[in-house]
């Protein structure tokens, strides 16, 4: 498959997308982002690359973050993981209070902020610099050390982040936060401004293509299982309430971020990263869905 030819026809399709979205300005030091920024990198499991456009450009990869501390929770916990976060698909938005209220403190699932949270509580009870851990692992995936939290963003994020306060605080009086919810949003905002370009994506969910092994150093990072669950879990709940659309649309499993990114899986295949800071009314990057859509029409590649 020519997939380089492919990503060209796609991108001057999904470019068509570019001035329709809003980037997200709830965090104020994402709003300065250039709003034409545009790339996309692919990684076969044979290691090939193909790229586009601004590929290999660091951005703030926010909610992608989250894939990466449940593989690590996972490994920590195990199953014992279900019984302070779900796996049903919340069809409600990503920071929504509501449906924790009505579940009594279990979120929907690890992909909403209620659930991310629970699981960045879960790090910081096995891990003493959960911080550096989470580095550390996001480094290896990629191959790459040249991985950094964007402190400004974290900032940014901690003065105007009142509704994940009032998250943490609700998971809290549900007993479902064990340790100072000051440790766990300190934490939280840090994983969410790790900078990545669509290469390193690419590069760290090929784990999750290959079975939970490692493309490079053929480690066991998940067992098959765990890495079919978490891929199970990106398919229903990676882009909120608007996963089924794309798994309608698209058909990979996959997470989005509303600094802009979107990685995807097609598992034995390859991974592929796009990123377009514009996003959608559900927080998905408008042109990134494009693409993944032109890219599994195009390829005739799905899951299904
Ligand atoms: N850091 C963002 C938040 O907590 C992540 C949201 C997202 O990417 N969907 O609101």
């Amino acid at each position: 498959m020519d997939y380089q030819k492919i990503i060209h026809q796609i991108a001057e399709e999904a470019k068509k997308e570019l001035g329709k979205g809003k980037i997200a300005n709830y965090i104020p030091a994402l709003a300065n982002i250039p709003s034409d920024k545009f790339g996309i990198a692919i990684e076969t499991i044979k290691g090939e690359r193909y790229s586009f456009g601004d590929y290999d450009e660091p951005f703030s990869i926010q909610s992608i973050s989250k894939v990466f501390t449940l593989m690590m929770a996972f490994t920590k916990e195990n199953t014992k993981l279900w019984q302070r976060v779900d796996v049903e698909p919340s069809g409600n938005p990503f920071n929504s209070l509501v449906q924790l209220e009505f579940e009594a403190g279990i979120p929907r699932n690890p992909f909403i902020n209620a659930g991310a949270l629970v699981v960045t509580d879960i790090l910081l009870d096995h891990y003493a610099s959960p911080k550096a851990s989470i580095l550390d692992y996001v480094r290896r995936l990629s191959g790459s050390d040249d991985v950094y939290f964007d402190y400004e963003v974290a900032a940014s994020e901690r003065e105007f982040g009142y509704t994940n306060t009032a998250l943490v605080n609700f998971l809290k009086s549900h007993k479902n936060i064990h340790n100072h919810i000051d440790k766990v949003l300190d934490v939280y905002f840090h994983q969410c401004s790790i900078r990545m370009s669509c290469q390193q994506l690419a590069h760290a969910f090929l784990t999750l293509a290959n079975h939970g092994v490692h493309p490079d150093t053929k480690e066991q990072i998940l067992s098959r299982s765990q890495a079919k669950r978490i891929n199970a879990i990106m398919l229903t709940c990676g882009f909120y309430d608007q996963a089924g659309e794309f798994a309608f649309c698209v058909g990979m499993p996959g997470k989005s971020g509303v600094g802009g990114g979107i990685v995807a899986v097609i598992p034995e295949e390859l991974a592929i990263a796009v990123w377009s800071p514009e996003l959608n009314e559900h927080g998905n990057s408008k042109a990134g869905i494009s693409v993944l859509e032109q890219f599994t029409t195009l390829t005739g590649l799905s899951i299904f």
